[in-house]
């Protein structure tokens, strides 16, 4: 009996240990991420650029608010169109058609690098808001938002990474998708709202049809990056949870090496947010949210309000999210001499590293398992010290 008892004891002991320490590793584990170094590289980006093409789409409000069904939705199309022939008359690109209670609404695609099989995909929506359900003024609910940050600011950024990106198409390694989702943003908030519409329409109709945009046969994707509500000044983004958290965690670190401590930091606002990548992620695709904490902003009130306009645009938060995503595609797809990036690819994992709660939770739980079990233990290694002292006296007596 005694040899089990024995072993039985440091199976225990070392049980124990192992609850103890895995408390304090597991959170260690999950913050480690890779070894992530920004390659070095002369980033084409300019914020400058960006805001003109902000800029350019808030005129087309004059006539038009770029709202599904509208004319100002056409234009906008249009000019996305124009800006990418702009760069090469031959840009290929793609509309998708579809509708939302009969309104029509068109998703607009635009292709690089079409002779590579491994696709990222860049998106961001388009329309603007029919309302602004969200303005402090109850009258100014039922005018159109005029969607400089929300909607303009993703438009512009993608359109001027298409620029910088098709400078250095033949070094990359990967085809391109430039997204632009219509019918994102007329969601049902506050009772308010186009009665019937959900969030993220087009993005989901497009993910419903997505073989009809690529040969599945031959083509895959490598991950998806969402923009949305990136140009307002005092930029900073949150840890989304929809997100692959592999990621997201390396465009925080890419943006934080090129020194955008502000924008992306170490230990973000977490949020779970219904936007565009949700259908991509639903489909299997790693997608990642750039967004800001829209809502109970003291730095960026004007979600869904009437003051959503240019005069809230920074050149440079245009830069920083334009550059961050550059670098992302160079790092991963640039085929520079000799590229050993080696970064969270394929990005499968989906841990919520920067959800310090969760961090919290795990740290607490374990060590009250852990202490509780020696707390167990102890008492019952007095109880049979007494025990045996009791037997000890026992057999005494009996001499
Ligand atoms: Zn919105």
């Amino acid at each position: 009996m005694e040899p089990i008892k024995k072993s039985y004891k440091i199976f225990v002991i070392i049980l124990l240990i192992v609850i103890i320490s895995s408390g304090f590793l597991l959170p260690l584990l999950l913050i480690k991420g890779t070894n992530i170094e920004n390659i070095d590289i002369q980033l084409k980006f300019e914020g400058d650029n960006a805001y003109i093409h902000v800029e350019e789409q808030i005129l087309i409000n004059q006539t038009h608010f770029r709202i599904p069904g509208t004319q100002g939705r056409e234009q906008c199309a249009q000019y996305f169109i124009t800006k990418f022939q702009q760069i090469t008359t031959n840009f290929s690109y793609i509309l998708h058609n579809f509708t939302v209670h009969s309104i029509e609404c068109q998703n607009v695609l635009f292709k690089l690098n079409e002779n590579f099989s491994n696709i990222v995909i860049l998106g961001t929506h388009y329309d603007s808001r029919a309302r602004a359900t969200k303005d402090p003024i109850i009258t100014n609910r039922t005018k159109p938002v005029p969607g400089a940050n929300d909607g303009a600011s993703g438009c512009a950024v993608l359109i001027e990474l298409a620029r910088a990106l098709y400078e250095r198409r033949i070094n990359l390694s990967c085809q391109i998708w430039f997204l632009f989702f219509d019918a994102e943003d007329q969601g049902y908030d506050y009772a308010a709202g186009i009665e019937g519409w959900d969030w993220c329409e087009g993005s989901r109709s497009f993910v419903n049809n997505i073989n009809n945009f690529y040969n599945s046969s031959k083509e895959y994707f490598d991950c998806m990056l969402l923009l949305d509500m990136v140009g307002s000044e005092n930029l900073q983004f949150i840890n989304e949870q929809h997100s692959t958290s592999s990621l997201l965690e390396e465009l925080f670190e890419i943006g934080r090496q090129l020194g955008y401590t502000t924008q992306f930091p170490t230990d973000p606002y977490s949020a779970t947010i219904t936007d565009d990548h949700v259908a991509f992620i639903n489909i299997g695709i790693p997608s990642a949210d750039l967004i800001i904490k829209f809502w109970d902003n003291p730095e960026w009130p004007y979600h869904h309000t009437t003051q959503d306009d240019l005069s809230h645009i920074s050149n440079m938060s245009l830069e920083i999210t334009g550059r961050t995503v550059e670098q992302f595609v160079y790092n991963n797809y640039l085929g520079i001499p000799s590229n050993d990036y080696q970064g969270n690819y394929p990005w499968k994992q989906d841990i919520n590293v920067l959800d310090t709660e969760l961090l919290i939770f795990l740290i607490i739980f374990f060590a009250i398992i852990g202490v509780s079990s020696l707390v167990i233990l102890l008492i019952r290694r007095i109880y049979v010290k007494k025990k045996d002292n009791n037997s000890r006296i026992k057999i005494k007596n009996t001499f």
